[in-house]
């Protein structure tokens, strides 16, 4: 994967917990892990449709995003522009959704969908059509890498097609956030934007990441400015074992008190469930963090907890 920023990132370089999410490093070897642990490839059905788990699907709508993380667990297939949705990959998934109306839920991602409007706007025409499709979701990085492009006139036209379905059934926008640094102003006003023209629910995904925020102080700046905005932290992952991720995977005891320490310190809403994203067919696994010890000293009462054992 090339090395790609957008000129607001260029100019926030500076930061740390910016410039290390993007800045090519030698440490980036094949050390035989997976290229595609969650095995997307195996379940994609048409081309951009990858059916896992009987009542979602997921749905990339290109390979394209405006800047390359260097911790994507699609490393292999970023930038690639041969993975862009052309009108009769649309007609093939539509075809598809319908013949299966176990799926429920449809998530878009890619690639970043808000990158491509007009395609995302058309695929988002057609699914809504599609009664047995009930919940819509939609994975972006592109507020915090070119919060300008919202001022477009293409993202302002898919914002009032997002309005009128997510007014129909439920709609969300997951902002994937790794650092504090990312939420800028300029970031922010992007974000209110969404939620001024759509009835969108605003989630966000983490992903623990060595080096950039494996530790408290990050991460607790990180979710309280998250909740302060509006935007509930949803997820935060282990990072996956992929080929070329590996500096980026840090230790889970390490990750887990840190997760013990939010737990007591954030409000419950500011808190983001810890999971792994298991290599097979299981999906998403929360981590048992063991804040309560149920010991012969300890008492649970009604909605009162007292742990006198620690
Ligand atoms: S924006 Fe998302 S899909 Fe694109 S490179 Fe970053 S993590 Fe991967």
């Amino acid at each position: 994967m090339r090395e790609k920023l957008t000129p607001y990132l260029s100019k926030l370089s500076h930061k740390s917990g910016i410039s290390k999410q993007y800045s090519h490093n030698i440490k980036e070897k094949n050390f035989g892990h997976f290229n595609d642990p969650l095995m997307e490839d195996a379940h994609e059905m048409v081309k951009g449709l990858v059916h896992k788990y009987k009542n979602r699907a997921l749905i990339k709508v290109s390979y394209l995003c405006a800047a390359h993380c260097r911790f994507c667990t699609r490393i292999r297939q970023i930038g690639n522009p041969k993975g862009t949705l052309q009108k009769v990959d649309i007609e093939n998934i539509v075809c598809y959704l319908k013949e299966h109306p176990e799926i429920e839920d449809v998530i878009l991602s890619g690639g970043d969908p808000f990158l491509t409007p007009k395609i995302t706007e058309s695929l988002l025409k057609n699914i809504n059509k599609i009664d047995s499709v009930k919940v819509i979701r939609i994975g972006t990085r592109l507020p915090l890498q070119s919060p300008e492009s919202f001022e477009r006139n293409s993202i302002g036209q898919l914002l009032d097609t997002i309005n009128r379905i997510s007014i129909e059934k439920p709609f969300y926008i997951l902002l994937h956030v790794e650092h504090p640094d990312e939420l800028t102003s300029e970031a922010i006003t992007s974000l209110k934007l969404i939620k001024q023209k759509t009835a969108t629910i605003l989630l966000s995904q983490t992903v623990f990441l060595k080096g950039i925020n494996i530790d408290f102080d990050t991460l607790y700046s990180l979710f309280t400015k998250l909740y302060f905005s509006g935007i509930t932290p949803y997820y935060i992952y282990h990072c996956d074992s992929v080929n070329g991720l590996e500096q980026f995977v840090g230790n889970i005891e390490e990750e887990k008190e840190i997760m013990r320490r939010l737990r007591d310190t954030l409000s419950g809403i500011a808190y983001p469930t810890f999971v792994a994203d298991l290599e097979n067919e299981y999906g998403k696994y929360p981590f048992d963090l063991e804040i309560i010890k149920t010991t012969a000293n300890s008492v649970i009462k009604n909605t009162n907890i007292f742990v006198l054992d620690k």
